[in-house]
């Protein structure tokens, strides 16, 4: 749970409102059926209502977006409403309403229900004594939005920015090992739901490490560079492509056949040898490929490219061999056929 809160920015946004809201709106509505003033007391019945069930929708569904917008809308009709039957309090719950609905929805749906909810309270003449006081309100709101507006705005950015350093690989700006785990495992769950195949590829430069020796360390990095922008044009849209650690790569082809994914991995393997180069000519790429197979944990998939991949390498590198589960294809290729493992 405090894990939860603690990696969903938007869900402990709607926690700290809604406990908040409850903690502060209960005792005045408690009050308000005290006084005798039914209407205010149901007002801030459904308010709390409705706040509960954001929060609880948003804690089990994982939808905070949608439990987000229903959230900043509450509260800001809210806010109206109660100004409204009791009066002026309502434009003192409005100045947290504004400030949040920044953190609940998109910065333009937040501008709109900001503006909506400050013209809402000021064609409610009476609620201000003068209209100084009326025009000191819709200033104050509107300073308050554009603060909230900024804020949200920059830790909106820096938390993009966080997520690009935890998720990116810095050189050559595919997704890092932790987000190949964490999309590994979405796909399993997807496979196993919808029954599409998926394949993963695990691909190691060969003799990487002489290029680094004979030529340095900024070469190396340069043919990193070059095979990913070579796998990424030649592969699907759909296709993702991880850097799993130094020189290795893993790829994951949704929706594969067993002729298709031969034919695909023939032409990378031809591709690296040709065009990845480096002041001493080129360099070949080892492939271990594994079919999902039904029911089969993510382990035991990478596992499975990992031992293909470990073959490649022992018969002689510059090769594709596929784990023991690919349909039956044509698998033929001239410089190191693609061979299968059991
Ligand atoms: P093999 O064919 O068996 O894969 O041999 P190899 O030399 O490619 O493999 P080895 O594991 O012996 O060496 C991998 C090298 O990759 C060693 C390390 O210096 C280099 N390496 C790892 N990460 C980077 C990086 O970010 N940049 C550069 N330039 N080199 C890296
Ligand atoms: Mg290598
Ligand atoms: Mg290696």
């Amino acid at each position: 749970m405090l894990n939860r809160l603690k990696n969903d920015f938007r869900l402990s946004i709607i926690t700290i409102l809604g406990a908040s809201a409850l903690l502060g709106i209960t005792p005045f509505a408690a009050m308000r059926f005290l006084q005798g003033n039914v209407v205010a007391g149901l007002i801030d019945t459904s308010i709390l209502l409705g706040i509960s069930s954001a929060m609880a929708y948003a804690w089990i569904t994982g939808d905070t977006r949608r439990s987000g917008m229903v959230l900043a809308v509450i509260a800001c009709s809210g806010a109206v409403a109660v100004a409204a039957v009791v009066g002026e309090v309502g434009l003192f719950w409005l100045y947290p309403c504004l400030v949040t609905a920044f953190f609940l929805v998109s910065p333009r749906i937040a501008t709109f229900l900001n503006l909506a909810s400050i013209a809402a309270m000021m064609v409610q003449g009476d609620l201000f004594q003068s209209d100084v006081q009326m025009w000191s309100f819709a200033a104050t709101a509107i300073v308050v939005s554009a603060t909230a507006y900024a804020f949200a705005q920059r830790s909106d950015e820096q938390r993009e920015r966080l997520e690009q350093l935890a998720t990116l690989d810095p050189l050559t700006g595919v997704k890092n090992r932790r987000s190949m785990d964490e999309e590994l495992n979405l796909a399993a769950a997807y496979a196993e739901r919808t029954g599409l195949l998926y394949a993963l590829v695990m691909l190691d430069i060969d003799h990487f490490k002489k290029v680094n020796d004979e030529y340095g360390h900024g070469v190396g990095d340069g043919v990193l560079v070059d095979l990913v922008t070579l796998v990424q044009q030649h592969t699907r849209k759909s296709d993702q492509l991880f850097r799993y650690g130094g020189e290795e790569f893993v790829l994951l082809l949704p929706g594969v056949d067993g002729d298709g994914l031969t034919a695909v991995m023939n032409n990378l393997q031809h591709i690296m040898r040709k065009k990845i180069k480096h002041p001493g000519g080129t360099i070949s790429t080892s492939f271990g490929v594994a079919l999902l197979k039904h029911g089969e944990g993510v382990d035991s998939w990478l596992k499975r490219a990992d031992t293909a991949l470990y073959e490649a390498k022992e018969t002689g590198r510059d090769r594709v061999v596929f784990s023991d589960n690919i349909p039956a294809a044509d698998k033929s290729s001239p410089a190191g056929s693609p061979e299968l493992t059991g």
